[in-house]
């Protein structure tokens, strides 16, 4: 029915099973809006229409939107790229928070988790499909290869899990790799991080195999018991107090 844009990254469904596995896997109620990402031509939609009365959809593709507003001629279709959506400003129009989900255009997975995460306030719960590999990165444990900006940031805001695998094979085009569904259910009380938080991981982790004290000196002198550790040691929450203790350090100077 499409002709598939792998620039998009349009890897259709083909599956009931896993269809029906990841709408389960949702889990909304009506005090939530709840938004798919990337429908493209409805695999997911259609089972999602029948289940939420507020429910929207968000997708870049011309042609998917035309064949989705032909398929379901009431469905609310937000024509846009989800980059440049702003959830905060969604969920206050709607007057609710939001449930967000989708099937994910594997080429802007991390872009389209951190510009959800950035929104947490309105966020309730996330159910994404995404590339296994990338999957690993988000629940990744410290003192692991896996573990890295990902497992930081989504830890902080987000319980993850790693809900089920999915083959290659149930998807039109087939792509490469292995995929995995994760459900994350956002932390209420992550609101208010110090502001160095993100240049701070980041920093950390770009040159991981740099001790703290050399990776962060940007930032001033740090703290004895951290200083020769490594970023791969620190938890999310150890992440937060060094954060804090480093801005407390910049105003103290
Ligand atoms: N939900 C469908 C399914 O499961 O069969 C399609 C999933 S496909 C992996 C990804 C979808 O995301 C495509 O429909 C694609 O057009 C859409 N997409 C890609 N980039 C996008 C962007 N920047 N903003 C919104 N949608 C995008």
């Amino acid at each position: 029915m499409l002709k598939p844009k792998q620039s998009l990254g349009q890897n259709f469904l083909q599956d009931p099973n896993t269809i029906r596995n990841i709408v389960d896997a949702v889990g909304g109620d009506d005090s939530v809006a709840v938004i798919e990402i990337g429908p493209g031509t409805g695999a997911l939609t259609g089972e999602l229409i029948k289940r939420y009365a507020d429910f929207r959809v968000v997708e870049i593709d011309k042609r998917a939107v035309e064949i989705l507003q032909e398929k379901y001629p009431t469905l609310n279709i937000i024509h846009t790229d989800v980059l440049k959506l702003d959830w905060l400003k969604l969920s206050e129009e709607i007057g609710k928070p939001l449930v967000i989900l989708g099937n994910l255009p594997y080429y802007i997975t991390s872009q389209i988790l951190f510009s959800v995460y950035a929104a947490k306030s309105v966020v309730k719960r996330g159910v994404f499909m995404m590339q296994l590999e990338v999957a690993d990165r988000l629940i990744a444990e410290r003192r692991t290869k896996a573990y890295g900006i990902l497992a930081v940031q989504t830890q902080l805001i987000a319980y993850p899990k790693k809900l089920f695998k999915v083959s290659p094979n149930v998807f039109f085009p087939r792509p490469e790799v292995w995929s995995a569904v994760v459900g994350l259910d956002f932390k209420p009380e992550a609101q208010d991080f110090p502001p160095n938080l993100t240049d701070v991981i980041r920093t950390a982790f770009n040159q991981r195999r740099k001790t703290l004290r050399n990776s962060l000196s940007k930032f001033g002198k740090l703290p004895d018991e951290v200083a020769s550790k490594r970023a791969e040691e620190l938890s999310p929450q150890e992440f937060i107090t060094l954060a804090t203790q480093l801005l407390i350090r910049v105003e103290d100077s």
